[in-house]
């Protein structure tokens, strides 16, 4: 598809306005809490969530917030919620509802309520109802105006509803306050495919490509900060640049990235495996720091479902394009995400599934039961199978993957990997991912943490590795 050069970005005047804002927000937040204010936040749903939220952080720090992670201590509560399906929604609202006591208890607190679940104008409606106590609801488009819509709210004390729609925007640069040990770093936002299925582009937006040298700027910031895995984000990123004025696509800015100096691994999702080039792959083979792992969402085995979920392409082209990439790649780790129960899917199309991804051998399975989304093409379609059905379904697949899993690592035992240690579990392990990102635990110590370590395997269950630091 040739995609239209449109001007997505924001305006150095808007973005310094907001700058503006923040400045008077300081004031204002101190005049209201009576003292420095802590904000507590809190995210749901995809790592491109995660990331906007640490483009909120870089906002409120701004503005003076300092952060904690246990409510009771904090002045002001942020809920980035999801849409992709029902449950993650429920779990957002299940939150919302449960701080109605928390700002009853200091009425002066403030509850922020944002993300793709608000940027649907009728369920922003329905929560502005059902949730009265909520301070601000804003949508996906509306991240960058976070100072002026509190500056609002702070010199009204009214609630603020900001659920713009519109094709999206670029907004750039924001601040940004990282936390933890994986680097998230969003290519491009938006999505253009329109799976059936699918809420994303409906709450996201058109697709837009970050220019590379505000991408490439923002890897070297975070080596310098001492990051040493780098996660480059888009919902499709086989499409980067096409609404770019530069030619440039996305297996180039993975090679300008990993020409960096520095040591850390680069690792990217989502590819969509109609736009997966062989120059993609060529790439990735080639680029030492790319880690060898693929996230290739197949969604479902059969042509006809596939068909009508629009993913175009086939059962056989995706199976071509893993051989091509296994060729080239032969230690590759391939994932996949597959939805089972898709509207008018047969038990004869869902066997199609489990012949693919026998085929395929994946190391690891996403699977998720369809969710009806509102306003999508598929919430439309008869769907005659009964959720007992489906939840078999779902279980083949999950025990049929169980043993690929585990067959796939059983090899792994005696074999030493280079892992990004990324922190302490509650059961005292640390663990990390191995090129292919498969999980492994050891024993160790907190220097471990955001260090690469050689970890020897001892044991692999099908979803987690044992292992010891040599
Ligand atoms: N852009 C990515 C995926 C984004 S959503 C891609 O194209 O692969 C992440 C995953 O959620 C999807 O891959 C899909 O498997 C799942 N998903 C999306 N909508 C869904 C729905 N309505 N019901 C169930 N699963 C869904
Ligand atoms: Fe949704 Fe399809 Fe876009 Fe992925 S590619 S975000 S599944 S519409």
């Amino acid at each position: 598809m040739v995609l239209q050069k449109q001007n997505f970005f924001v305006s150095p005047e808007e973005l310094q306005k907001q700058q503006q804002y923040c400045v008077q927000n300081r004031e204002l937040l101190l005049a209201r809490f009576g003292h420095r204010p802590k904000a507590c936040v809190f995210v749901f749903g995809c790592q491109q969530n995660i990331s906007d939220s640490q483009r909120m952080e870089g906002m409120l720090q701004n503005m003076g917030f300092d952060f904690t992670e246990n409510i009771e201590e904090a002045d002001l509560v942020l809920f980035n919620s999801c849409a992709v399906r029902q449950h993650a929604e429920l779990r957002a609202l299940g939150n919302v509802g449960g701080v109605k006591h928390w700002k009853a208890q200091r009425p002066e607190r403030m509850i922020l309520l944002c993300g793709c679940m608000v940027q649907q104008p009728e369920k922003a409606q329905k929560i502005r109802r059902s949730y009265p106590y909520v301070s601000i609801l804003y949508g996906t488009h509306a991240i960058h105006r976070l100072p002026e819509n509190i500056y609002r709210f702070l010199t009204t004390n009214k609630k603020v509803v900001d659920v713009e729609t519109s094709d999206g925007t670029i907004a750039e640069p924001l601040p940004i306050r990282r936390t933890g040990v994986k680097g998230w770093l969003p290519v491009m936002y938006g999505c253009n495919n329109f799976c059936t299925y699918c809420i994303v582009p409906y709450v996201r937006g058109r697709e837009r490509s970050r220019k590379p040298e505000d991408i490439i700027n923002e890897a070297k910031d975070m080596i310098a900060a001492g990051y040493k895995e780098i996660n480059l984000l888009g919902q499709n990123v086989n499409s980067y640049g096409k609404t770019l004025e530069d030619s440039i696509d996305f297996a180039e800015l993975l090679e300008k990235i990993n020409d960096l100096p520095g040591d850390f691994i680069i690792r990217f999702m989502t590819s969509h495996p109609k736009d997966c080039t062989e120059k993609l792959l060529e790439t990735m083979s080639r680029c030492e720091k790319v880690a060898k792992h693929l996230h290739l969402p197949v969604q479902c085995g059969s042509d006809r479902v596939l068909k009508a979920m629009n993913r175009g392409y086939t059962h056989e082209k995706y199976l071509q394009l893993i051989q091509k990439a296994k060729s080239l790649m032969p230690n590759l780790c391939i994932t996949s995400d597959i939805i089972v129960g898709f509207p008018g899917e047969t038990f004869e199309d869902f066997e199609q599934t489990l012949q693919l991804t026998q085929k395929v051998k994946y190391s690891a399975l996403f699977t998720f039961i369809f969710s009806p989304r509102e306003g999508t093409p598929a919430q439309k379609l008869p769907d005659p199978i009964d959720a007992k059905e489906k939840n078999r379904w779902f279980q083949m697949l999950v025990e049929q993957q169980e043993k690929i899993s585990a067959e796939i690592t059983a090899p792994y035992v005696g074999q030493t990997f280079r892992v990004l240690c990324e922190g302490k579990k509650d059961n005292g392990m640390y663990f990390g991912r191995t090129e292919g990102n498969i999980l492994i635990e050891f024993p160790g110590f907190d220097q471990y943490i955001n260090q690469f370590v050689n970890v020897t395997v001892t044991q692999a269950l099908s979803f987690v590795l044992r292992g010891e630091v040599q």
